[in-house]
């Protein structure tokens, strides 16, 4: 079968007509350029071979390996006969490219045929003692090789992985044959690479095989000084037009060199793997600001490559506190007392660690913990204290090996780490402070009633809906509360959107003070502030106003009913009994109500529950009085 078509121009095949073409034949990938590799069986790392169709001046590049041999020749033989290979081309010496060498050798049919290299290549390479193959070397030719209808161009990328490689570029259908570069280890074989997940299969490859990203930069440097269309790498799949430039982009930021953290293990996939688990860790850390982000994306990483379960903190608040920052309530932490074997590492130094964690690994514990899970602990140090302020449990669905590339990833965690937790730590230092700070302005400490300051900017805010929604929206039956309540509205029950206050003082409280003393007096105080906390709704709201003064307001519904919510009170406050010395007292309370009618002020309110007070007061005490409707 030929592919062969001499009308078409370029592309002669659509990328899906090649994705789909026949592998046992010779597949044209661009004018006059040939696909005439053969995918072996279970090898990941298959071999192509391409030839430019020259007539009897063609050429063949990277003749290819002895095990494919038969079948390239095969290929070559539905296109050209094999003797019109004029050039065979090796971009570099190994024997997946230039074991089939002594092998054409003996096919040599014709005395101007050359093979086509670099100086570095042919030391190598004349090791093979060739008869009749001489060498023709790019360095001695411009790095150029002129054929019937183009002159191809040789891109020289030492130490990318071999001092004399080199590329060869065709500027007619524009393919870069790249060699190594561009190689991928793909489990299933794929002529053309169809979306961006290729760089994935080119990944573990050039990590371990590229010996820096420096050196491969400046390869692909050279490269790009061309207009590729089409790359055609040796191993792998061909990438297409669409995908040359993003490929290009992701292998300039790829870490080369992998080796360099082997330490002893060859498994490229393996370390691939780690080399990008360390990268994320490392990302993770930069990008991130929020602890709960952090831990997340840490517990999603380490999973790739542990049995990770769960991954927790203990961390050390301050002297007393600890706190427990667990995945269930997303990192936000709760106080909590560490179990034993986190506290025995808690504010131990390194020299303290170190001996207690003989048997173990020098950087974290690997142990079952008390309840028999095998659990990874990780000291995180505080730079300035020197002692461990938290630890790190990782819960493990099996026990794992305490080997190199554990350490490796603990290693990239902990200091990063150290410092997350350590700022997250301050963070919620200065939050408890704040809240600290401000429970304490809106609280009274002796009652726990809210406080006069509280009360002018929640009531002051309560007053400011009222008179919103009284002025948008018309008033048409007024309620028994007046034109400020806006039951009229809609779904509104009458009084729904009102506001009352109700004013309370304890009578006679002074001689309470003088009879019983001062901290009897306070007991009386925090008992009438309890009566009033388990008579108001949730949404009143109760204040200490200051001495044995108390307010309360109230918001919606409760203000229809606001006078006989204020004689309960009365009388629920005038039924308390005290223990001695206060026996024989009781306690009763004067109360002023006032309702609050649109837009009348905050302050003129609580003058009017104030002035109804003192009637309560002047009209014998221990009664509530309604203050007249404001103007
Ligand atoms: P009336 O029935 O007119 O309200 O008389 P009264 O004695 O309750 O009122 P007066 O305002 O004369 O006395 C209030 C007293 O409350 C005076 C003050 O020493 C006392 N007092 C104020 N704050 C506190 C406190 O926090 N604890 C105690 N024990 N007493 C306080
Ligand atoms: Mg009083
Ligand atoms: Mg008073």
């Amino acid at each position: 079968m030929r592919y062969r078509n001499e009308e078409s121009v370029m592309p002669r095949h659509t990328l899906d007509e090649l994705s789909r073409a026949d592998t046992h034949h010779a597949i044209e990938i661009a004018d006059r350029i040939w696909w005439v590799g053969y995918p072996q069986e279970d090898d990941i790392f298959q071999c192509h071979v391409y030839l430019i169709e020259q007539g009897d001046q063609s050429v063949l590049i990277d003749p290819g390996s002895v095990l494919t041999f038969r079948h390239m020749l095969r290929k070559i033989e539905e296109v050209i006969p094999f003797s019109h290979i004029r050039y065979f081309v090796c971009h570099h010496e190994d024997p997946d490219i230039t074991g089939a060498l002594p092998l054409i050798d003996q096919l040599i049919s014709r005395d101007d045929a050359v093979l086509v290299t670099h100086w570095r290549t042919k030391m190598l390479v004349k090791h093979f003692g060739l008869r009749l193959l001489p060498f023709w070397l790019v360095e001695e030719h411009d790095w150029k090789l002129t054929l019937e209808d183009r002159t191809v161009e040789f891109v020289f990328t030492p130490y990318a992985h071999f001092p004399g490689a080199i590329c060869t570029f065709d500027p007619v259908s524009r393919v870069l044959f790249s060699s190594d570069i561009f190689g991928g280890l793909t489990p299933e074989f794929a002529l053309i690479a169809r979306d961006e997940s290729y760089f994935e299969a080119m990944r573990p490859f050039h990590e371990h095989y590229m010996p820096s990203r420096d050196i491969l930069g400046y390869a692909l440097r050279a490269i790009e000084r061309h207009p590729i269309r089409i790359i055609a790498p040796q191993h792998g799949s061909i990438i297409p037009e669409h995908l040359v430039s993003p490929m290009i982009n992701k292998l300039k930021t790829l870490d080369c060199g992998l080796y360099l953290i082997a330490r002893g293990d060859t498994d490229i996939r393996k370390l691939s793997q780690l080399n990008q688990t360390l990268r994320d860790i490392t990302q993770t850390l930069l990008i991130y600001r929020d602890f709960r982000d952090i831990a997340s994306s840490l517990l999603d990483i380490t999973r790739r490559m542990l049995p990770v379960e769960s991954m927790e903190f203990y961390a050390r608040l301050d002297e007393n506190r600890v706190l427990y920052l667990l995945p269930e309530n997303r990192y936000r932490g709760i106080e909590a007392e560490p179990p034993p074997p986190v506290a025995r590492i808690l504010d131990l130094d390194r020299k303290q660690w170190s001996e207690m964690n003989m048997a173990g690994v020098a950087e974290f514990m690997l142990a079952h913990d008390d309840d028999q899970v095998p659990t990874l602990m990780l000291p995180l140090f505080s730079p300035g204290k020197g002692t461990a302020q938290a630890v790190t449990v990782v819960k493990l669905a099996e026990m794992v090996a305490a080997n190199e590339d554990l350490r490796q990833i603990i290693e990239q965690m902990s200091v990063p780490l150290q410092v997350a937790v350590e700022r997250e730590m301050i963070y919620r230092q200065l939050d408890m402070e704040r809240q600290r700070i401000y429970e304490q302005s809106i609280r009274d400490p002796l009652t726990g009633l809210f406080t006069r300051l509280y009360m002018q900017e929640v009531v002051q805010r309560l007053c400011d809906i009222q008179d919103r929604s009284s002025s948008n929206s018309p008033v048409s039956t007024p309620c028994h509360l007046g034109p400020g309540c806006l039951c009229n509205i809609q779904n509104h029950s009458p009084g729904s959107c009102g506001v009352a206050m109700l004013m309370l003082d304890i009578d006679h409280f002074k001689q309470v003070n003088d009879t019983y003393g001062h901290n009897q007096g306070d007991v009386m105080l925090r008992r009438v502030a309890a009566e009033i906390l388990d008579t108001v709704r949730n949404s009143d709201i109760a204040v200490r106003l200051g001495g044995e003064e108390f307010a309360i307001f109230a918001v919606g519904d409760a203000v229809a009913g606001i006078v006989s919510f204020a004689e309960r009170l009365r009388t629920r406050i005038a039924m308390i009994r005290f223990e001695e010395p206060m026996a024989e007292r009781a306690v009763t309370v004067s109360i002023g109500v006032a309702v609050r009618q649109s837009p009348e002020t905050l302050l003129d309110l609580i003058q009017r529950a104030d002035i109804a007070l003192y009637e309560a007061k002047n009209s014998g005490r221990n009664r509530v009085c309604r203050a007249v409707e404001s103007i």
